[in-house]
């Protein structure tokens, strides 16, 4: 499989590349695991590629007076290996050591992974279950905007053509606040079949998820049901029982009652390991 014929540009700064993609039909290029194998599918045939890879002011994560700021060009082995993120934000760290194998991890990327919005990403529910906001920049300036609103469909979300994530912000987690990430996992690519994000933070608590439906979405009826409560397992397994979805996805990896079957199991699996790690 070939891709067809691209200009490739490497774009030296963000003002470069916010410049070089104001053009018609270009594409960001950041580890290239996700865009690459679309161009050699030839699902996507844009005239120019602009690497962003090399751009240092969108890498790195800082964790500062209480706010976790997190480039968009972090890779997931940045992320596993987070040492300020162990406390800050287990949940992501988790989820990007579970992403795919060793090569994937070490060029994919938190804005890639989010950008493309692949339903079966690890790490869009790990962004609504912490409640996060999405920075982007543009030819018109920067904007943010929830998490909750940024994925808008199937491999779809709010981001213009010729925008650039930067970076994703959000409350770092305190002492007595704890976070996790449990995948079912398709045993070739390593992409969730389902995957679970718990997040509690002070009596509130968060579950979000992957691959059940074609959009990642909060399950809010869930965290209202336990925030306060005892986080027993009885309230934790009355509260799943009750998910609901009107769409979840069914294909030849799981049918839609399988995968609600998995969101109740591993929704259980993530907020107990969250409970259990609260100091
Ligand atoms: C074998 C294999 C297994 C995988 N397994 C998993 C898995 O288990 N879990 C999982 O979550 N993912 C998995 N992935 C996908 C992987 O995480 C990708 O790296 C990630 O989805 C995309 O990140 P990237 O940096 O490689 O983006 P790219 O491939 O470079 O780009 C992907 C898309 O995002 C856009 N983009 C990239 N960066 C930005 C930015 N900063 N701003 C705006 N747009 C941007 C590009 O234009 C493109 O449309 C797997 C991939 C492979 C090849």
């Amino acid at each position: 499989m070939f891709p067809g014929n691209f200009e490739y540009v490497r774009a030296g700064n963000l003002k470069e590349a916010l410049t070089l993609l104001s053009g018609e039909d270009c594409k960001a290029l950041a580890g290239g695991h996700s865009l690459i194998p679309l161009l050699k599918q030839r699902l996507a045939q844009p005239a120019k590629l602009v690497d962003i890879s090399g751009l240092d002011e969108l890498k790195g994560v800082t964790v500062e007076a209480g706010k976790a700021r997190v480039g968009a060009l972090t890779t997931h082995r940045e992320l596993a290996a987070s040492e300020a993120l162990q406390g800050a934000a287990q949940v992501l760290s988790e989820a990007a050591s579970k992403v795919g194998d060793p090569q994937v991890r070490n060029r994919g990327t938190l804005g890639g992974n989010i950008a493309h919005a692949d339903p079966a990403s690890d790490l869009p529910a790990v962004l609504l279950a912490l409640d996060a906001e999405v920075s982007i920049v543009g030819p018109n300036g920067s904007r943010s905007t929830k998490a909750d609103g940024f994925f808008s469909g199937l491999m779809d979300t709010d981001l213009a053509e010729n925008e650039v994530i930067s970076h994703v912000e959000f409350s770092s987690l305190g002492a007595g606040d704890a976070s996790a990430y449990c995948k079912f996992e398709h045993p070739a690519s390593g992409y969730a079949i389902c995957g679970a994000a718990a997040v509690i933070r002070g009596s509130e608590v968060r579950l979000a998820f992957n691959g059940v439906a074609a959009v990642p979405f909060l399950a809010s009826a869930v965290g209202d049901s336990l925030s306060g409560s005892d986080l027993s397992d009885a309230a934790i397994d009355s509260a799943l029982s009750a998910l609901e979805h009107d769409d979840p996805l069914s294909d030849l990896h799981a049918s839609a009652e399988y995968r609600l079957h998995l969101a109740k199991v591993y929704g259980g699996r993530a907020l107990r390991a969250a409970r259990d790690r609260r100091g």
